[in-house]
């Protein structure tokens, strides 16, 4: 028995982290410092795409995007049921409305066919865009939601929240990481403990288009600009006019990161292949301790380069395994209720039974231990007690 409850995850933060914040707190600037800038370059280039702009968390990362791309009333977007909600909430804070399409069950992604299917049933431009997710860490197949979405004139957002440093091959044997912004026009990720890069607070969006990106560094700051090239007025001569002069353009919000947060991230992310190693020698093992039991798992093909965020076990007593080891200190979580069920997206006429393949993997799913300081000793004995209430 373990004393200490074993969570499903858990952030490492190192005296190095912690000495990068504690630099930033003693010096001048403790939000829009050149950290910021800083860790935008690095996350760039450690997902492989041109440009990054660092946000408050995920969620205003997913709000913004969901600006950028012109959601409004009368905009429909397709998502996933399976998926945190605000992958699908951040299309109603622009008054759009999201459409659900079922996962495939031997991914739970959001499911190409499914979502072909409802682009049939409709005429061209009824939708406007798709958000895939790259669920527990297996990057979504964005070569196929491209080609449908080139097909149906839409965008596509990536919610990589799950996956940073996820991979996959296409079809043409060509890597895409996940948010490299080869296939998707903009890429979210979330730096909230739980997840890969820890910093307290946090997102990213990653995309190789300029305008989204230079549009986006409006909106994360009010929609200001002082930048000569963007002023809607440029009257330079102006006597009146001095070194104070901007312009808020658009309505935008303050989603910024502070310098201390983004310095965290940077210290984290010189840590991200090593703990995504870590990651995935647990999911290793994991897969071979349930290989031939009725324990179901999910071992992709090597082709993908999944990131496990969460390593899910599906079961038929999931309730019942929960709370074995709940009594166990085995802190397992269900991941996720899917998003049409919740009460809020009831008023637009989701229920249950919608979605056949997300209602039977959420009836038997359940999420492991899965962060890079689990020990040895920790997973061998979540793996027993796992193993003796499944028989
Ligand atoms: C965590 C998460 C978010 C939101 O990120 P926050 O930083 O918590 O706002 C969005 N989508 C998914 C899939 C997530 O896991």
């Amino acid at each position: 028995m373990h004393n200490q409850p074993i969570p499903y995850g858990r952030q490492h933060l190192t005296d190095d982290d912690i000495a990068a914040v504690t630099n930033v707190l003693r010096g001048p600037l403790l939000t829009q410092g050149p950290h910021i800038a800083e860790f935008e370059a690095a996350f760039a280039q450690y997902v492989g795409s041109r440009y990054a702009v660092a946000v408050a968390n995920g969620t205003a990362a997913l709000h913004l995007c969901c600006m950028a791309l012109d959601v409004k009333p009368g905009t429909r977007v397709i998502t996933t049921p399976i998926t945190f909600s605000a992958s699908a909430n951040c299309v109603r804070y622009c008054g759009g409305e999201v459409f659900f399409a079922d996962i495939d069950p031997d991914t739970v992604i959001l499911d190409v066919d499914a979502v072909r299917a409802l682009l049939e049933q409709h005429p061209k431009g009824y939708f406007s865009g798709i958000i895939p997710v790259d669920f527990a860490g297996y990057p979504a197949d964005l070569s196929a939601f491209r080609q449908l979405a080139d097909e149906y004139g839409l965008w596509l957002l990536e919610d990589s929240c799950h996956a940073p440093g996820g991979s996959f091959l296409d079809a043409k044997g060509i890597e895409h990481r996940c948010g490299d912004g080869s296939l998707a026009d903009l890429a979210i990720f979330s730096f909230h403990p739980v997840k890969h890069i820890a910093a307290g607070e946090g997102g990213m969006i990653t995309t190789n288009d300029e305008q989204l990106y230079k549009h986006l560094l409006r909106l994360r700051t009010h929609g200001i600009t002082s930048k000569p090239a963007e002023l809607t007025e440029p009257q330079p001569g102006d006597p009146e006019r001095g070194g104070w002069y901007m312009e808020m353009q658009e309505l935008g919000y303050n989603y910024r990161l502070t310098d201390f947060q983004a310095a965290l991230g940077t210290s984290q992310l010189h840590r991200a292949d090593a703990m995504l190693d870590r990651r995935r020698a647990i999911a290793r093992r994991y897969d071979d301790a349930f290989r031939n039991t009725n324990v179901q798992t999910i071992v992709p093909p090597s082709s993908v380069g999944h990131a496990y965020h969460l390593y899910v076990i599906q079961v038929d007593d999931r309730k019942g395994l929960y709370d074995f080891l709940r009594t166990k200190n085995i802190m397992a979580q269900v991941h996720y209720i899917p998003v049409h069920r919740m009460p809020y997206y009831q008023q637009f006429g989701w229920k249950a039974g919608d979605f056949p393949n997300a209602e039977r993997y959420y009836a038997r799913c359940l999420s492991l231990p899965m962060f890079p300081t689990l020990t040895d000793d920790e997973q061998a004995y979540v793996i027993e007690q796992v193993l003796s209430f499944c028989g």
